[in-house]
Parts: structure tokens; C-alpha cells; sequence
């Protein structure tokens, strides 16, 4: 099955409303076909609605960086999927590695977070993705499929296809280190087969894999053409709407000019 590449821009703690307009606007300028691509990206809540009236029709959806698990209550701060789909979100960001490490998010929150975005109506990027210490002491699959098997906890097989897995390394995260493109296949080839494994056979040919980790205009296209890296999340170069833009066509996106 032929699985449509995903490219998602997170924008961090990055682009308040008024600049998140202007990143916005580029990306708008840049993107007038995005092809047979899917694109999205999470600026942060405060400029969620500029930003999805900036790129309304424009082929690119919003996502989240981060929801509630309730619906609504007295969670100060907090914002919930149904407030987030109100505001013209598609997708949401779950369980980022900066989530699980400077929040305290553990694989049980992160579980609940993916529930309820899904009762909400959002499509979920569940991030999962080892330490360097847990590499280093050859764990990475162990902790991948542990994060997996946690944070996919009772979401029924029939909506799996609707989420999106997002491999991370923590390691290669922010830090100009990517993952070679044979270190991320080996791990996107095991997490098909463990969904394989674990799920009907349609879940594992359909879900999309995302690698995420330094990933530039530089080192994408030779990531993307790996069989089981379906897309990427992109953090840092997601913030220069030409890199952005360079990432998607290496994912099959059509520069304006081709149109
Ligand atoms: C991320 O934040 O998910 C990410 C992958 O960041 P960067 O691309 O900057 O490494």
C-alpha cells in the first residue's frame, strides 16, 4: 500500500502571533502546490488561529504541539483536543520527547493524551524515540516498542491508520546530529514489523512513520527515500519557510514553478 509522505513543521516555543503571521505568509508564498504531500504545521497555541487563517485553502493543516486529556475543567493552562479542533486544528502533537522530558509526561499520560485526542477528532503524531544512554546500551528497540505498546493502549485497530508515528531520537533532537538514514530505517522497519505483529495486517502497511531529528534540506532526501520513513517531523528547519519548503519537495512536493 502506497503510503502518502507527511512533512510536519513544529514550530516550539517559537513565533508569537505576529511573527508566526510572517512565517506564515512565506510559507503561503512558497507552497502553492505542495503535490502529492501532506503538510501540516504547529505553531504554538497562541497563534494557532492567525496561522490557520494566514494558510486557510493553502493545502497545509494545522496541528497542535500538545493537548489536555480532558475534554474541559478546572486545568489552568491547559488546553483540550475539542478546544484545539474548534480552533481549525487537524493534528496534534503527543508525548514529544521535550514533553516527556522537561514536563514529566510519562508513556501512561501520553496514552491518554493520544485517547483523547482521537475522541476529539484530531489526528495524533505520537512521538516515541530512545535516550543516548539507551542506545548506548543497545535499548533503543526495547524502549521504542515499550512507548509504542503504551501510548497505542486501547485505540482500537480501526483507527491506528489515523495516527501518525513520529521516530525521534532523542539524541538527534535540536542537536545538528541526525540519525543516518540506515540507523533510522532499521528502527522505522522495526516499529512496522512490531505493529505488524501486534495489529492486523492493514495497520502496519497503512500508519505512517515520521523520522524526526535534524532533519535539513541537506540530509532529507536521502532519509525519505528509505522504505519505511514515510515523512518527517521537523523541528529547527521547519522555522525557514524555504528549508521547510526544500523538505517538502524532497518528500514529492512540486515547486510553484511546476505548476
Ligand atoms: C522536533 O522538535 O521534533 C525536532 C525533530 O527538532 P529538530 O528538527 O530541530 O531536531
Amino acid at each position: 500500500m502506497a503510503r502518502r509522505p507527511f512533512i510536519a513543521g513544529n514550530w516550539k516555543m517559537y513565533k508569537g502571533p505576529a511573527e508566526a503571521d510572517t512565517l506564515a505568509m512565506a510559507l503561503r508564498r512558497a507552497l502553492v502546490d505542495v503535490g502529492a504531500v501532506d503538510v501540516a504545521v504547529a505553531p504554538p497555541f497562541v497563534s494557532l488561529a492567525v496561522v490557520g487563517a494566514r494558510l486557510k485553502h493553502s493545502g497545509v493543516h494545522l496541528a497542535a504541539q500538545d493537548l489536555h486529556p480532558a475534554a474541559e475543567g478546572a486545568f489552568t493552562g491547559a488546553v483540550s483536543g475539542e478546544m484545539l479542533k474548534q480552533a481549525g486544528c487537524a493534528y496534534v502533537i503527543v508525548g514529544h520527547s521535550e514533553r516527556r522530558a522537561l514536563f514529566g509526561e510519562d508513556d501512561a499520560l501520553v496514552n491518554q493524551k493520544v485517547l483523547a485526542a482521537l475522541r476529539a477528532g484530531l489526528l495524533p503524531i505520537l512521538c516515541v524515540g530512545e535516550t543516548l544512554a539507551e542506545r548506548d546500551a543497545g535499548q533503543e528497540r526495547a524502549v521504542v516498542t515499550r512507548q509504542l505498546e503504551a501510548g497505542l493502549r486501547g485505540v482500537p485497530a480501526d483507527q491506528l491508520p489515523s495516527l501518525t508515528i513520529a521516530y525521534e531520537p532523542v539524541w538527534a533532537i535540536g542537536t545538528g546530529r541526525s540519525a543516518s538514514p540506515a540507523q533510522a530505517q532499521e528502527l522505522h522497519a522495526t516499529i512496522r514489523a512490531w505493529l505488524g505483529a501486534q495489529y492486523p495486517a492493514f495497520v502496519g502497511a497503512s500508519l505512517r512513520i515520521q523520522y524526526g531529528g535534524s532533519v535539513k534540506p541537506a540530509n532529507a532526501a536521502a532519509l525519505l527515500s528509505q522504505p519505511d520513513i514515510d515523512g518527517a517531523l521537523v523541528g529547527g528547519a521547519s522555522l525557514d519557510a524555504d528549508d521547510f519548503f526544500a523538505i517538502i519537495r524532497a518528500a514529492g512536493g512540486r515547486p510553484a514553478t511546476a505548476l
